[in-house]
């Protein structure tokens, strides 16, 4: 069996921060030429972003505080609103909302330039179904932005897929 590989670096949104690590995608060669390619499950919001381009996203002012958060939102990417909120830059309108902070483009590619240091209501922001209940604000952003919303078919295929590429790497 000849392999070959091909590599593109991609984001991962992962609880623990965001990382950018080299993807592999292995082209299983067999005998009778046949080539069959094996790619990376992919999180449903790594091709949306939609909130981040939907809502203000606002949080306690001291969340972007050094003295007051293990994890500090960089300050010169947010704006005060009130006296106690402070917003990401770019949310804060009502036209077309977009966070300073968000790359790519949304309902393709995105990444959070500030992942490890979002605020709090990015981290309590929870996509429709992937704890198993259904998110209605999840859905009007992506609804937004021209994109269905997701199911809960979606993310037991995302896990079949997982398992799956588990499963023809052990096999490696
Ligand atoms: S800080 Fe990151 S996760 Fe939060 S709205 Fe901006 S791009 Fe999205
Ligand atoms: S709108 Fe929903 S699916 Fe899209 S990035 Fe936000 S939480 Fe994820």
């Amino acid at each position: 069996m000849t392999l070959q590989e091909s590599h593109s670096v991609r984001h991962y949104r992962l609880e623990d921060g965001l990382v950018s690590i080299v993807e592999v995608e292995v082209l299983d060669q067999v005998s009778n030429n046949k080539t069959m390619p094996e790619q990376k499950p992919i999180h449903p919001c790594q091709k949306c972003g939609a909130c981040c381009a939907s809502y203000r996203v606002s949080f306690y002012w001291r969340e972007a505080e050094v003295k007051d958060s293990a994890h500090p939102v960089p300050q010169e990417m947010c704006e005060d609103v009130t006296q106690n909120l402070r917003a990401m830059k770019g949310t804060n309108q009502k036209h077309n909302p977009s966070c300073i902070a968000l790359q790519g483009r949304v309902g393709e590619s995105v990444s959070c330039q500030i992942y490890q240091n979002r605020s709090s209501t990015c981290r309590n922001f929870q996509a429709s179904y992937e704890e198993g209940k259904h998110r209605p604000r999840c859905d009007e952003a992506r609804a937004k932005h021209g994109l269905k919303p997701l199911r809960r078919e979606d993310w037991l295929m995302l896990k079949e897929d997982s398992l799956r590429r588990l499963d023809f790497e052990k096999q490696l």
